[in-house]
C-alpha cells in the first residue's frame, strides 16, 4: 500500500478512536477498535518476530503478537455482539475469556524474556529483588485494591477468570520490576524502555481496571480503553523501533556497569511515601514497608559488593585473556618475521635449515633430496653503483624469477643470507631436476633485470649436494652444495657444479691449509730453495730461481701449488712475500760475501703484493741494506688479466724497472699470455711455461709459439727462458730454436741454500 496512504488510514483510525473515547461513543469505538488493535498487533509481528533472527527474541515475538491478537480477537467479538448482536458482551464468557488470554500470553511473553536475562543477573540479588517488590506490591494491594477488606479478597476469589487476571498482572508487574532492578541496565535501549513502560502501562492499567470493576461501573469506550490502546500502541512503536534498528536487546557494556544500583532502588522508596501520603492512618504499614526497606538495602549492600567483585574478576579474566591473545597474536607475527626474509619475501635461513632437517627424518626410502645453492654475483657492486634500494629490487626480482622456476618443479626455496639462495628438491630422480631446475635457472636470469628502468645483469652460480648419496646430515647438505658452488664460481659466472668427494677434498684440504697458515711462524716452518738457471749454450749457471717450501709443524710438506692461492686468499701473501724478498736477498748477500761473486736470484711475487703502494720502496730498501745490485735481482710475475689491466700494476712494474731490479714474465705461452704485454710492461726476460716445452718437440703448435716468442723477444731485446726442462732433446731443441737460458730438473732441482754452494758455486 502506498506509504502516505496508509499514514493517512493510521491518522485517521487514531482520531476516530480518540473522538470515540472523548465522546465515549460506543458505536465507533466498538468498530474501530478491533482495527486498530489488530494494526498494532501486525506492528510488533513485524518489529519482534520477521525482523529478528535470534530465536529466543522470535519466540518473545511471537507470544507477544498472540497476546495482542488474542485482544483483537476479543475486541472483534464485542464488537459483533454490541453491533450485530446486540447482546451485552459484558455477561458473555467468551469475551472475558479473550481478555485473559490476552494477560496469560504477555504473562508468557514476560516470564520469557525474563527467565532468558535471569541467567545473566545475580541470582541472590534477583531473589531479594523479587522478595521487595513482592511486599511493597502485597502492601499496595491490600491497602488500596482490597482496603483491607477480606470480604474482597474472596470476592475476588469467587470470580476466577479476574482474579487469575489479576494475579497475572501482579506477576508480570512484580517481573518488570525485578527485572529493570537485577539486570541494572545503565542505558537501555530504546525499543526496550517502550516494551517496559507499555507493559508496565498495560498492567497498571489493568489494575485500575479491576478497581473500576470492583467499586464502580465499568464503561466501554471509556478512558480506560484508551489508555489499554495507548500501552499497546507504545508496544507497538518499540516494535517499530526495534524493526528498524534491530540492535540486541541488552547492549554489552550496560550489563557492567555496577554503580547504577541506587537510582532504581530509590524507586521503591516512594511506595511507603505514597502509603504514608494516602493512608497516613495505617501508620504500621508504612513501618513495615521502611523496616523491609532497611533490611533490604542493608543485604544488597552485600550482593552489590560480592556482584561487584564477580564483574572485577570478570573484567580481569576478560583482560587477561585479552592480554593471552595479544601475545599469541604478536608471537604468531614474530614467528612469520623469523620465518621470512626481509628483503626477498622469501622463507628465511633459520626456517629452510628447521625444514631440511625435518624432511631429511621423515623422508621415504625411495626418494632423494637435491640441495641447490645458489649464488648471485655482482650484486656488491650493484649496490655501491645504484644504490641500497635498487639493490634489494634486485635481489627480490631474481627471487622472483627463481621462486617461480623452484615451485614448477616442485621445489621450497629460500634466502640464504644477502645475495644467496637455496632450493630443496624432493624426488626419485631429485639430481636430475636438480640439474634441470639450475639450468633453467641460469638461462631465466641472463636475461636483464629491469629496476627502476635500469637493464641490470645478474650472474649466477650454483652448487648441487643430494641426499643420501653426498651425505645423510642436513648441515653437511647445505656446506657440500655450498663448495660445489664455490667450485662452479672458480670456473666462471654462470656455472652449474654438482658436489663430489674430489671437489669435497679440495675444498676440505684448503680448509686446512687455511687454518695452518693462520697460524703458522714463518722461521720455523717456511724455507726457501733454488733452482739453478744456465745458460742454453753451454749448461754454465747464470742464476736462480726462489722458490718456497713449507714444512709445518709435524714437518708435513705443503706444496706452494696448494698453499701460495690460501695465503693469497687471505692476505698472508703480503707478509710472506716480503719475507721471501728479504731472505733470499739476505742469501744472495752471502753468497756474494762467501764467493766473492755477483749471481742473479729470481723471486716470484704475487699480484696482490704489487698492488701494495709502497712495494717498491720496501724493495729497495731491501735491497740496500743487503747492499745487492738491483740487475742481480728478479721478480717473476705470472701473467693475469690483473696485471694487464691494473694501472697501480704498471706503475708499479714501471718503478721496479727504474729501480734497475729485473722483470720476468713467468708461464709465458699460456693463460693470459698476449704479445701486447710486451709492449706495456717493461719485461726483461719472459719464462716460456712448462707446458709448452713438454710438448716441444712433437707439437708443432707448442714448437711454433716457442719461435714466435723467441724471435718477438730478440726484436725487443728481451731475453728469454725455458722452465721445466726435463730432456737432453728438449734443451737441444730449445738450442736450436735460439732460446737463451734454461731451468729444469734436467740440470737440477730446486734445492737448499747449502746444496747450491756444494754444487753450484762452491
Ligand atoms: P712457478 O713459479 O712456475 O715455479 C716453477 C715450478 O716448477 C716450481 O714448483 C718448480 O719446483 C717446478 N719445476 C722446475 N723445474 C721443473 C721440471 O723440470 N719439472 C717439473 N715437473 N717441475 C719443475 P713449486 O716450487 O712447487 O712451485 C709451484 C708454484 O708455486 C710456482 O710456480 C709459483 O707459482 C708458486 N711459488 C713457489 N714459490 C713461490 C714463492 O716464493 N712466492 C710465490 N709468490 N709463489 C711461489
Ligand atoms: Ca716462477
Amino acid at each position: 500500500m502506498n506509504r502516505r496512504l496508509w499514514t493517512f488510514f493510521l491518522v485517521l483510525i487514531s482520531l476516530s478512536y480518540i473522538f470515540a473515547i472523548i465522546t465515549n461513543n460506543n458505536t465507533i469505538g466498538d468498530m474501530v477498535s478491533p482495527i486498530l488493535v489488530f494494526v498494532i498487533s501486525g506492528y510488533i509481528f513485524y518489529g519482534y518476530v520477521i525482523q529478528q533472527k535470534n530465536k529466543n527474541m522470535v519466540c518473545f515475538g511471537w507470544l507477544l503478537t498472540l497476546s495482542i491478537f488474542s485482544w483483537f480477537v476479543s475486541d472483534l467479538w464485542w464488537g459483533i455482539q454490541t453491533l450485530i448482536l446486540h447482546s451485552n458482551p459484558q455477561d458473555d464468557l467468551i469475551t472475558a475469556y479473550g481478555y485473559f488470554v490476552t494477560n496469560l500470553l504477555l504473562f508468557l511473553a514476560v516470564f520469557f524474556t525474563g527467565y532468558q536475562d535471569l541467567k545473566k543477573m545475580n541470582k541472590i540479588q534477583a531473589m531479594l529483588d523479587t522478595l521487595i517488590v513482592s511486599i511493597c506490591m502485597a502492601v499496595l494491594l491490600w491497602l488500596f485494591v482490597f482496603e483491607q477488606s477480606n470480604t474482597k479478597v474472596l470476592l475476588l476469589l469467587s470470580d476466577p477468570i479476574s482474579m487469575a487476571s489479576l494475579v497475572i498482572d501482579i506477576i508480570i508487574y512484580a517481573w518488570i520490576n525485578v527485572w529493570i532492578f537485577s539486570t541494572r541496565l545503565k542505558k537501555p535501549p530504546l525499543h526496550h524502555l517502550l516494551l517496559v513502560a507499555g507493559g508496565l502501562m498495560y498492567v497498571i492499567t489493568d489494575f485500575i481496571y479491576f478497581y473500576i470493576y470492583f467499586y464502580s461501573n465499568y464503561e466501554p469506550n471509556s478512558w480506560i480503553d484508551g489508555a489499554y490502546m495507548i500501552s499497546f500502541a507504545v508496544m507497538a512503536i518499540s516494535a517499530y523501533v526495534k524493526g528498524k534498528l534491530n540492535i540486541d536487546s541488552i547492549p554489552k557494556e550496560a550489563v557492567k556497569n555496577i554503580f547504577y544500583k541506587f537510582e532504581v532502588e530509590i524507586f521503591i522508596l516512594f511506595i511507603p511515601i505514597v502509603v504514608l501520603i494516602f493512608k497516613r492512618s495505617q501508620l504500621q504499614y508504612f513501618i513495615l514497608l521502611v523496616v523491609a526497606l532497611l533490611i533490604y538495602y542493608v543485604l544488597i549492600n552485600f550482593t552489590q559488593k560480592s556482584i561487584f567483585q564477580e564483574k572485577l574478576l570478570e573484567l580481569e579474566k576478560e583482560n587477561v585473556l585479552g592480554l593471552e591473545r595479544k601475545v599469541e597474536e604478536r608471537t604468531e607475527e614474530i614467528i612469520k618475521i623469523l620465518n621470512t626474509d626481509f628483503v626477498s619475501g622469501l622463507y628465511s635461513r633459520r626456517f629452510f635449515e628447521t625444514l631440511l632437517s625435518e624432511t631429511l627424518n621423515k623422508i621415504e626410502i625411495d626418494q632423494k633430496i637435491a640441495l641447490l645453492y645458489i649464488d648471485l654475483n655482482k650484486s656488491k657492486a650493484i649496490k655501491y653503483i645504484y644504490g641500497k634500494e635498487t639493490s634489494d629490487n634486485l635481489v627480490k626480482k631474481v627471487a622472483e624469477a627463481i621462486s617461480f622456476i623452484a615451485t614448477e618443479n616442485f621445489g621450497i626455496i629460500a634466502s640464504y643470507g644477502d645475495d644467496a639462495f637455496v632450493i630443496m628438491l624432493i624426488d626419485q630422480d631429485a639430481d636430475l631436476v636438480a640439474r634441470k631446475t639450475a639450468e633453467q635457472i641460469i638461462e631465466q636470469c641472463s636475461e636483464s633485470f629491469y629496476i627502476n628502468n635500469y637493464p641490470i645483469r645478474v650472474s649466477l652460480n650454483i652448487g648441487i649436494s643430494c641426499f643420501p648419496t653426498d651425505t645423510t646430515n642436513a648441515n653437511d647438505l647445505i656446506k657440500n652444495a655450498d663448495i660445489a658452488m664455490m667450485q662452479a664460481k672458480a670456473k666462471g659466472y654462470n656455472r652449474i657444479q654438482l658436489y663430489n668427494d674430489k671437489i669435497g677434498k679440495f675444498t676440505y684440504n684448503r680448509h686446512r691449509i687455511e687454518l695452518k697458515l693462520k697460524k703458522v711462524i714463518f722461521d720455523n716452518e717456511f724455507l726457501l730453495y733454488y733452482q739453478p738457471q744456465v745458460y742454453c749454450m753451454n749448461g754454465t749457471v747464470c742464476g736462480f730461481e726462489t722458490l718456497i717450501r713449507w714444512f709445518d709443524e709435524e714437518k708435513n710438506f705443503i706444496s706452494p701449488s696448494d698453499f701460495i692461492p690460501v695465503a693469497e686468499e687471505i692476505g698472508l701473501i703480503i707478509p710472506l712475500g716480503y719475507w721471501i724478498i728479504e731472505n733470499a736477498a739476505k742469501q744472495l748477500a752471502t753468497w756474494k760475501k762467501e764467493t766473492g761473486n755477483d749471481y742473479r736470484i729470481a723471486v716470484n711475487v704475487s699480484s696482490k703484493q704489487l698492488m701494495e703502494t709502497d712495494f717498491v720502496q720496501r724493495l729497495h730498501n731491501t735491497l740496500k741494506r743487503y747492499d745487492i745490485l738491483p740487475e742481480t735481482f728478479e721478480i717473476e710475475i705470472t701473467e693475469s688479466q690483473e696485471i694487464e689491466h691494473s694501472i697501480e700494476i704498471l706503475e708499479t712494474l714501471k718503478e721496479i724497472n727504474k729501480l734497475g731490479v729485473l722483470i720476468a714474465i713467468d708461464d709465458f705461452g699460456t693463460g693470459y699470455s698476449s704479445l701486447n704485454y710486451l709492449k706495456n710492461i717493461p719485461v726483461d726476460r719472459i719464462k716460456i711455461a712448462k707446458e709448452l716445452i713438454d710438448k716441444i718437440e712433437d707439437d708443432v703448435y707448442s714448437s711454433s709459439i716457442i719461435q714466435m716468442a723467441i724471435n718477438i723477444a730478440k726484436v725487443k731485446g728481451i731475453k728469454v727462458i725455458a722452465e721445466g726442462v726435463e730432456t737432453k732433446e728438449q734443451w737441444e731443441c730449445l738450442k736450436s730454436l735460439g732460446c737463451d737460458e734454461i731451468q729444469g730438473y734436467y740440470f737440477a732441482k730446486p734445492m737448499p741454500a747449502k746444496e747450491i754452494v756444494k754444487h753450484w758455486i762452491g
